[in-house]
């Protein structure tokens, strides 16, 4: 079967190293960036630049969208201009980016009234899982559709795990995505209180990443802190989008996320505080109040 045409909406850190691994594996590929400058290295690497999204899916049998938060991937698939409108009957739409559930449901409407097929395939894995193609997609939506994207998924992905209907990869991501935050919010504070009580800090962060707190998590912002190192794989502000969307769909459930409701004030003060371009784990240096 001949390798589908794909689009690639937004080239952000995880957008850029997805299309890269599309081209390498000499898929025909369109870029669209709303900074259009950033499209331009792509074009010496083989890809078609698009001016619009709307032109970008004119183009392609798959469309799939990795940008920041609800209000761009708004932008991307809607209006005159949005990739909705240029999208072919039975082509395949997958929103990637991480995204609110209730978003997620009226994208996946407008697409079927397209008469598209249409995927939430968020993502685990940061900046280098999207370039060397080992990301993990979490997906909602039909497994037709899924068989469908399956080309495009193994090329960039180690795995791609069906989680339920439309909606469902992206309550997933929510959930992983707040458990990672919590303990960043957490960590920072034992740092606080670590300095605070005059203890050495590299014993500190050795006996805790060591031991029973150590996740995946801890052991990155601690190996961060310790490097003094935050130029961004995951910016710290879409940290901090994940956690007020995971708020919002489990207010929208009647569930109550208190140490996610205090998580977030945390990354709040990063962001007052001037990091949130920085990685995520900079939420590290949030002062103490
Ligand atoms: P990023 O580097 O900040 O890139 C964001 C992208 O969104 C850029 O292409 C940006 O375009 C575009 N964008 C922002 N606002 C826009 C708007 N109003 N209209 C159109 N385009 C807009 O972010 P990223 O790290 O690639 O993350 C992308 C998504 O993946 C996010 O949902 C994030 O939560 C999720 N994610 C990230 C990681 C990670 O480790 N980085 C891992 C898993 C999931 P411009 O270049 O024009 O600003």
């Amino acid at each position: 079967m001949s390798k589908p045409n794909v689009a690639i909406l937004g080239l952000g850190i995880m957008g850029s190293g997805m299309a890269r691994r599309l081209l390498g594996a000499q898929f025909r590929v369109t870029v669209y960036n709303r900074n259009h400058e950033k499209a331009q290295p792509f074009v010496k690497e083989g890809a078609t630049a698009a001016a619009t999204p709307r032109e970008a899916a004119s183009h392609s049998q798959i469309v799939l969208s990795m940008v920041s938060d609800d209000e761009a991937s708004r932008h991307v698939w809607l209006g005159e201009d949005g990739a909705l409108a240029g999208a072919a009957r039975d082509s395949l739409l997958i929103e990637c980016s991480t995204l609110t559930a209730g978003w997620i449901q009226e994208l996946a409407s407008l697409a079927t009234k397209r008469g598209c097929r249409f995927l939430d395939a968020p993502v685990t894995g940061t900046k280098p899982h999207a370039a060397s193609g080992e990301l993990v997609f979490l997906v909602g939506g039909s497994l037709d559709a899924v068989a469908v994207a399956q080309p495009v998924f193994a090329v960039l992905g180690r795995e791609t795990i069906h989680l339920g209907p439309t909606g469902s990869g992206a309550l997933m991501k929510l959930t992983n995505n707040f458990l990672c935050g919590v303990q960043a919010a957490s960590l920072t504070e034992a740092l606080r209180f670590i300095e605070a009580s005059g203890l050495d800090r590299a014993k500190a962060l050795s006996i805790l990443t060591g031991g029973a707190p150590g996740s995946g998590i801890v052991k990155r912002v601690a190996d961060r802190v310790q490097a003094n190192e935050f130029t961004p794989n995951f910016a710290l502000r879409w940290m901090a989008k994940d956690l007020s969307y995971a708020l919002q769909e489990a207010s929208a459930r009647k569930v109550s996320l208190q140490t996610v409701s205090a998580a977030v004030t945390v990354f709040q003060r990063a962001i007052a505080e001037g990091y949130g371009d920085e990685d995520f784990s900079a939420v590290s240096k949030v002062s103490r109040r």
